[in-house]
């Protein structure tokens, strides 16, 4: 299984005054145990850490921990941006894309910096992931808003995560083969209407946005991630998409994913 939508970093919880510290070896774990082989994780201390010293020091972290199995992607803020305006400073091999969420800065106000970032991002063969919904600030950020960006793009393979308004989702994959939706707080019967719809499945990725779910109500990480897989059978969904928005070959695909399996003892 391969989740495609996960943080590690400060973030609410249920039953906290201040922001937790979800460790990387406390998200690893909980994917382990939920039977995740594969993920995609980025550091939610982006909006506090504008230097980057941190998340880099958290990534590394997490790859001693998971190896390949962890996908580290660098969320770019508008701050660290200011300070490293061709983001030529993060460590070399540590990252494989980039994170961005219009809440915590506001890129579609800054179509300038958002383009260069997309530009940076085509340059190194990074996929991207964008938050589209509402976030705490009440900034809404539309499938619509980012469509633009995607069609200039078209080498560039984005998540636009969550796949917000649902809707609109359909109608999204069926002209951009390079947008790909993940599952993220996403119900269901919502997937279900849009593959009905003739959505391309090869197209939507398995994510769980773990931790988040604890921020609203005290349920176990691993369990979550096991109740939102097993509302889905198909392989492409819950492995074998991530795969292909990762930008990986078929055969490198493979390779990678059999020595991955060698490493952590898995049996394919
Ligand atoms: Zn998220």
């Amino acid at each position: 299984m391969f989740d495609a939508h996960v943080h590690m970093g400060y973030f609410p919880r249920w039953d906290k005054v201040e922001p937790y510290y979800y460790s990387p070896r406390r998200i690893f774990g909980a994917l382990t145990r939920a039977g995740v082989d594969e993920f995609i994780v980025s550091s939610t201390n982006a909006i506090w850490d504008v230097e980057g010293a941190a998340m880099h020091a958290e990534a590394r972290e997490m790859k001693r921990l998971a190896g390949q199995r962890a996908h580290i992607f660098f969320w770019v803020s508008m701050r660290y941006l200011a300070r490293d305006p061709d983001l030529s400073h993060l460590p070399e091999g540590l990252y494989e894309g980039f994170k961005l969420h219009g809440g915590e800065s506001p890129w579609l106000q800054e179509p300038e910096l958002l383009s260069r970032v997309l530009s940076l991002a085509k340059e190194r063969s990074f996929p991207v992931q964008i938050h589209t919904g509402m976030n705490d600030r009440g900034i809404s950020n539309t499938i619509g808003e980012y469509l633009p960006y995607c069609r200039r793009f078209p080498e560039l393979h984005v998540d636009l995560a969550h796949g917000k308004p649902h809707e609109e989702v359909p109608a999204l994959l069926a002209e951009l083969p390079n947008v790909y939706i993940d599952t993220a707080f996403v119900p269901h019967h919502i997937v279900e209407n849009w593959l009905d719809a003739g959505a391309d499945e090869r197209r939507i990725i398995f994510g769980s946005d773990l931790p988040a779910p604890q921020r609203f109500s005290k349920t176990g990480l691993s369990a979550y991630v096991r109740r939102e897989a097993a509302h889905f059978s198909s392989q492409n969904i819950l492995s074998h998409n991530a795969g292909r928005f990762l930008q990986r070959t078929p055969d490198g695909y493979w390779a990678k994913f059999k020595e991955t399996s060698r490493l952590s003892g898995y049996q394919i």
